[in-house]
């Protein structure tokens, strides 16, 4: 199957730099084949006319939950330790496997309709986000979310689900798998040593989340004496590829260590600002070279799947925090959200840039929109303008997962119908 996208403004990587450019791109099966001259040999069954257009590669969101999609709006403006046990918790007690499949779909849904190709995520239920994303042709990471302490059989089963998993996904190479200790205050050290020996011998990375709030540097500082980066240092987390979501609060102790081990820092800006947890200093963690990549956390925090929010919000705190319009460009932060994420995912050959050899990961923007008129740096416009409506096409794989601002694999009617239905039902007495 040959698609070219015809005289398309393309946003494409030049060094370290991104430079948008009229071009043609050509697509052959799941990967891009040609820029600007046809290949010898291409054969085009479907010819897209670029007009208008402006092909970015698809967004990568580093940390999200995406089955708590159905948990929207249900519980807000709360302290996080309450949030997350006085509200989340007991509603996902009462979740069941189709409840989570369901969820899964909406945030695929919200996702893809708003550029994101791909998203690392940590979740509860074994074979269930991993199916919505077989069923919609997404591409994603998928990490169990482990909570356990020593040897306990409860912390055995949840990193064996995540094999079970692998087991059940092997036919899909758009699934990868890598393991989820959820956090410091929920893994204890025996435990977090088990997980990251376990990385070692399977020769897996590492997602967790790692000093979201003030609560739990406190916690950590009164149980082992240390931060959770040095907790989570001296366990062996990040003796393997590690991706630590939030990292908010850290001191330059904790960044020597992070950049020390090249741990991704996925910064999630709308949560952690909703959470009442802070900023993140992701300037600071750009000076020392820790690779810094973009996500939104679940919607039960934030309340968004869309990453063009994210990148608004990102591109424009530490502008604020720090009083200078120099930090975090534009075009830093459409890294962030696209290569710095591949790199953090070790999907840098594959995925996060336009170029020849790498999978036809990408969403097309319609330029007729007041939001990116009239059509000057469009790279600030995806940051500074742009919400996410703009577009109108995607591809995972070489294939189009949404045109025309419709998903084409997932019924989104009765996604909206089952998640209005389930979550009535899961929050009748809570
Ligand atoms: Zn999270």
């Amino acid at each position: 199957m040959g698609i070219v996208l015809k005289d398309i403004l393309a946003a494409l990587p030049k060094g370290e730099d991104v430079e948008v450019k009229q071009t043609s791109i050509f697509i052959e099966n799941d990967k891009i084949v040609g820029i600007g001259s046809e290949p010898s040999g291409f054969k085009a069954d479907e010819v897209i006319d670029g007009t208008d257009k402006f092909v970015i590669p698809g967004l990568i969101n580093c940390h999200t939950h995406t089955y708590m999609a159905f948990m929207r709006n249900v519980a807000d403006d709360l302290p996080f330790m309450d949030w997350l046990f006085g509200r989340i918790d007991p509603i996902e007690q009462k979740m069941t496997d189709d409840d989570v499949y369901w969820g899964a779909c909406l945030g695929i849904i919200e996702m893809l309709k708003t550029g994101t190709t791909c998203f690392n995520d940590m979740q509860m239920n074994p074979c269930i986000t991993t199916k919505a994303v077989k069923d919609s042709g997404m591409r994603a990471v998928i990490a169990r979310g482990l909570v356990g302490s020593g040897n306990d059989e409860g912390g055995r089963k949840r990193l064996d689900d995540t094999y079970k998993d692998m087991e059940f996904s092997k036919d899909c190479d758009r699934l990868s798998f890598i393991l989820g200790p959820h956090a410091p205050y929920t893994c204890d050290e025996e435990y977090m040593r088990i997980v990251s020996n376990e990385a070692k011998e399977h020769d897996m990375g590492i997602h967790i989340h790692l000093s979201e709030s003030v609560s739990e540097i406190e916690q950590i500082k009164e149980k082992y004496g240390c931060s959770p980066i040095e907790m989570a240092e001296r366990n062996g987390i990040f003796d393997v590829r590690c991706i630590a979501a939030h990292c908010v609060q850290v001191d330059d102790k904790d960044m020597d260590i992070m950049k020390k081990h090249n741990v991704n820092v996925v910064t999630n800006p709308a949560s952690n600002m909703k959470l009442g947890n802070g900023f993140a200093p992701i300037p600071e963690m750009m000076e020392r070279g820790i690779n810094v990549c973009l996500g939104t956390d679940g919607a039960a925090s934030n309340n968004s799947l869309n990453l063009f929010k994210e990148l608004h919000l990102l591109t424009l705190i530490h502008k604020g925090t720090h009083r200078t319009p120099e930090c975090i460009s534009a075009t830093e932060g459409f890294k962030m959200a696209t290569i710095n994420g591949a790199k953090a995912l070790g999907m840098e050959d594959k995925i996060g840039s336009i170029e020849v050899g790498k999978k036809a990961d990408l969403a097309i923007l319609d330029l007729k929109k007041p939001s990116l008129q009239p059509i000057n740096n469009l790279i600030a416009g995806l940051s500074y303008s742009a919400d996410g409506t703009e577009v109108e096409t995607v591809f995972v794989d070489g294939k189009k997962v949404v045109e025309n601002g419709k998903v084409l694999n997932l019924d989104e009617d009765l996604v909206y119908k089952k998640v209005n239905e389930i979550i009535k039902r899961l929050t009748l007495d809570i």
